[in-house]
Parts: structure tokens; sequence; C-alpha cells
């Protein structure tokens, strides 16, 4: 392998929380890093594969983004014009709704090379894990991934979230809302809706309802962030095909 005078930033996916569903270029990456910066939503065993790292914790507090943003560019161009093998760890899939972009915007602009490890994404994983697959050849032919912020804006409802699954992220704090938006825009109340807590992880807790139901059952149940909505009629599956959760398994 080359030396890279200027270091270079590898903008790797973590995945869901299961530290076994990283990639195998990811875990190599982790262990020869010389510094690691991860986000919340990433699973610390995960750091174990880079004791050898200096580590830096990026997570963001809500309300203020686009501050701790700029900060965490900063401190990207400045580990790897260290001359630094620099892995910039995301939760998930670092291209989904993972502010990569802003990332590469910064790197490009100081001349610095990165590579992009793409990773298992939440709603992926969520949905596999809780015994939902996203597609069924006589269910579901489209899925469309959403956050809840955009799903609050009717300009981008459209087509797309009236058929198909929806996979939505971030969507928990504005779940009424989007309910609302959803109905108006031609959903059906009783679509069926499961929504997936710390998907992946071993208390990943799974509830299921209807576009009507789902939102009282979240908060009888506690069920918040961090969780992905699946909804669609692949979300029925899962009585069939729940395998992760104890309580779930089918007899
Ligand atoms: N890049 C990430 C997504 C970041 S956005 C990915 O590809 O997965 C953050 C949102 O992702 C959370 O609000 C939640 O909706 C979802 N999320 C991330 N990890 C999760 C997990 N383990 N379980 C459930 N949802 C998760």
């Amino acid at each position: 392998m080359s030396s890279d005078a200027s270091g270079k930033v590898y903008l790797v996916g973590a995945g869901p929380g299961d530290p076994g569903l990283i990639t195998v270029r990811g875990k190599e990456l982790l262990e020869q890093a010389e510094a690691v910066i991860y986000d919340s939503l990433v699973n610390e065993a995960i750091l174990q594969w880079a004791p050898q790292a200096e580590l830096f914790y990026a997570g963001k507090r809500a309300g203020n983004h686009a501050l701790i943003q700029d900060d965490i560019n900063h401190l990207l161009v400045e580990q790897a014009q260290l001359g630094r093998k620099v892995v910039r760890l995301k939760g998930g899939d670092p291209c989904v709704f993972g502010r990569v972009g802003e990332e590469m915007t910064a790197l490009n602009a100081a001349g610095i090379p990165y590579e992009i490890v793409p990773g298992v994404t939440a709603g992926i994983a969520g949905s596999a894990y809780a015994g939902i697959p996203v597609t069924h050849r006589h269910m579901s032919s489209t899925v469309t991934f959403i956050t809840g912020r955009e799903a609050m804006d009717s300009r981008s409802l459209g087509t797309l979230v009236t058929e198909g699954t929806l996979v939505i992220y971030m969507g928990m704090k504005t779940m009424d809302e989007m309910v609302e938006k959803l109905l108006a825009a031609g959903r059906s109340s009783d679509s069926p809706v499961a929504v997936v807590q710390w998907a992946t992880y071993e208390h990943q807790r799974t509830v299921s309802g209807t576009l009507a139901t789902i939102a009282s059952i979240c908060a009888q149940e506690h069920i918040a962030s961090p969780s992905i909505i699946i909804v669609g009629d692949v979300a029925r599956l899962r009585d069939e095909f729940a395998w992760f959760e104890d309580d779930s398994t089918p007899s």
C-alpha cells in the first residue's frame, strides 16, 4: 500500500448495531485506522477492532447540527492532514441520511482523498430482523426510504408514498403528523405498520399495528427513537416470519 503524505479518509458504514453486520472491508479499515471519528448510532462494541486508533466521538445534539457538522468536517480534514488513515464511522450506511455529502464536499475542498465503504442500513436490517422482507413478489415491488421530516413536506408525498413499502427514518417525533399526511395522500387507515426500535441489538423491540393504531401503540409500549417505521402490506408478514426477538418467534 502506498504511503499517502496527506492521509486518507474512509467513510465507513458501521451497520445498524449488531457488530457482525459491519462489512469485511469496514473491519479491516478499523484494524488499520490511526484515527476513528464515530457517531452516536454506532455500536461502540465495534471500536474493539481499533484499539490502536485515537477515538473521536462526533455525536450530534439535536438543534445544533449545523455548527457541529462544521466541527466534524474540520476534524476530518485536520486528522487527514496529519497524514493519518482516518475512519469516519457512521451508523448503518454512510450515504443513507448520513450527511456524507457535506463531508465529501469539505474533503474535496481540502484536496483529501477518500473512499466510501457501504454499510447495512437500518431500514433494511431492521425490516429483516423484524421478519419483514421489504419487497415481496405478490405484495410490494417498490421501497421508498424517507425521513420523518420529508414526510411532513406535502410536495414530496406524491405517488411514492401511496403505494409499495415505505421505510421511514427519524420519524418517531413526528409520527402523528406523518400518519395524517399518509392518510391524506391516500394510504388506507388499516395499512399494516411495524416499528422496530434498536434494530439488530439484543434489546431490539418491534410493535405492529395499522396507520390508525400505531401512534398510540408506540406511546403505550414506550417505543421511541432510534426506530424505523415500515408501512405497507409487507409489514403484516412479521406474523409469519418473525425470527429474532424471543417473544415474537412463532412456535
Ligand atoms: N445512516 C443511517 C441512518 C442515519 S439517520 C443508516 O443507514 O441506518 C438516523 C435514523 O436511523 C434514526 O432516527 C432511526 O430512524 C434510524 N436508525 C439507525 N439505527 C437504528 C437502529 N439500530 N434501529 C432502529 N432505527 C435505527
